[in-house]
């Protein structure tokens, strides 16, 4: 036991070396990068499919696509107009720094103003790898349920924007917002959110906004 854990700390450590490189050469080619992440259904690849339409109107736009297996959502997102790389884990459970270094290597960055990198849908361990994003964002979704701060505390506390996504579905399903946001706060008073519903597009518009701010300061900086 007490000789497993300094092998997991070396893992990490390695990891956030090569993050801090991807940081770097995305910070150098201008390129601000969102690592979105979200329990598998809640909405990452429906999101990215209605933001592309409008922010791609004023910037270019990159969609690297984290998922087990298949190219579905890269497929998704080169559909909705974006250059999309796939990348798959083959049963890693998220994505690591390594694994988009690697996917960094198919784009050409130069050429983009923001990159979107859809991590594979899990709750644990995507919090504890980073990859080398500028930002991490969390989707939660009503049908998950409003316990869910409660019970995955650690992804919770990592990010800097919740998007609350399908309050579409709010009249029909048992979610008690008040007690979801007294959970969320506990963990992160940072947290921006961003209720919308992809299905609607309400709430979309506030959250496109804060991702071209971000991005544009980003660029400034
Ligand atoms: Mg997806
Ligand atoms: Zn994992």
């Amino acid at each position: 036991m007490t000789e497993r854990i300094p092998v997991v700390e070396n893992i990490l450590n390695a990891n956030d070396r090569i993050a801090l490189d991807n940081q770097k050469r995305l910070t150098d080619a201008g390129v601000f990068c969102i690592n979105l992440m979200a329990s598998p259904g809640a909405g990452k690849t429906s999101l990215i499919e209605r933001m592309l339409p409008v922010l791609s109107e004023r910037m270019s736009i990159a969609v690297i696509d984290g998922d087990v297996a298949s190219s579905i959502d890269a497929d998704r997102a080169a559909a909705a107009g974006a250059t999309a790389v796939q990348i798959n884990t083959g049963g890693q459970c998220h994505l690591d720094a390594t694994q988009l270094r690697h996917a960094l290597d198919e784009l050409e960055l130069g050429t983009f103003d923001l990159l979107i990198v859809e991590n594979v849908g899990n709750l644990i361990c995507p919090a504890s790898f980073k990859i080398g994003a500028h930002t991490s964002v969390l989707i939660a979704s009503v049908p998950e349920g409003d316990d869910k701060p409660y019970k995955y505390p650690g992804m919770y506390h990592g990010v800097d924007a919740l998007v609350i996504n399908k309050t579409d579905l709010l009249p029909y399903i048992d979610f008690d917002m008040p007690y979801f946001r007294r959970g969320v706060e506990l963990l992160n008073q940072e947290l921006v959110s961003f209720p919308l519903s992809c299905k609607t597009g309400e709430g979309l518009d506030a959250w496109i906004r804060w991702v071209e701010e971000r991005t544009a300061q980003a660029q400034k900086a």
